[in-house]
């Protein structure tokens, strides 16, 4: 049976270890998934690569991406636009691949509304305090952007109950195992599996038939 990819939208509060955790889940399985790099107009930060972990572009840049449908969703957070561009989705979704979109909440919901099937997994630290000391222990923001982070992190605490699967990061090698259990169950869903039911379906008629 050929394996159609699931579109995967990964949330949680800046600094839950997102980042981190998609890092390790490409390496270990790296067949299995692709992640989208997303545009955006925030400058890079120290070690980060255009084209690597995001396209950089200028506001814009950005705006003409949107005007002319290049980006399956966008949003603004803390001043900066970020957005999905569609064709490396489109194309790796074709390809089997189950697709990764690392994007906050308000993306998460559009994309779900473009997209029913779309699986959705919230990212939390055990704690708020960890949160706190992951976000300074990260070392890339001033103390103004990570308070404001932090209450960013209060309002998208209200949406956790919207997505399919809440996943707290704490002992990282054990949440990338628990992720992956999740993502390939779910291509055991029923109804991502229409197509095999159609064809068994088929298949018996046409064996009774030949009794
Ligand atoms: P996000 O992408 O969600 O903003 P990052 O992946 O940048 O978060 O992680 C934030 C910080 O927390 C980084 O310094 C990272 O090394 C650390 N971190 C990530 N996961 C864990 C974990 N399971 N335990 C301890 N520290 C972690
Ligand atoms: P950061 O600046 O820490 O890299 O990202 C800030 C927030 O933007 C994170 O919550 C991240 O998930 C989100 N984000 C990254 N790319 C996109 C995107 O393409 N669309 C949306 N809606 N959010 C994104």
């Amino acid at each position: 049976m050929e394996k159609k990819g699931i579109l995967i939208v990964v949330s949680g509060f800046s600094g839950a270890g997102k980042g981190t955790l998609m890092k390790e889940l490409l390496s270990r399985y790296p067949e299995d998934y692709a992640l989208s790099i997303s545009a955006t107009t925030r400058s890079p930060r120290e070690g980060e690569e255009d084209g690597r972990e995001y396209f950089f572009k200028t506001k814009d840049e950005f705006e003409k991406m949107i005007a002319k449908g290049e980006l399956i969703e966008y949003a603004k957070y803390v001043e900066n636009y970020y957005g999905t561009p569609r064709s490396y989705v489109e194309t790796k979704l074709a390809e089997g691949k189950d697709v990764i979109l690392e994007i906050e909440i308000q993306g998460a919901l559009k994309v779900k509304e473009a997209f029913p099937d779309t699986l959705l997994l919230f990212i939390t630290p055990p704690t708020a305090g960890e949160l706190r000391s992951r976000l300074v222990g990260r070392g890339t923001e001033t103390m103004d952007v990570i308070e404001s982070r932090m209450r960013r992190a209060c309002e998208e605490a209200e949406g956790m109950e919207r997505y399919d699967y809440l996943i707290v990061n704490d002992d990282l090698g054990e949440c990338v195992k628990r992720m992956h259990g999740i993502i390939q169950g779910e291509h055991d869903r029923s109804f991502r599996n229409r197509e095999f039911m159609e064809n068994i379906k088929k298949d018996l008629e046409r064996l009774k038939g030949e009794e």
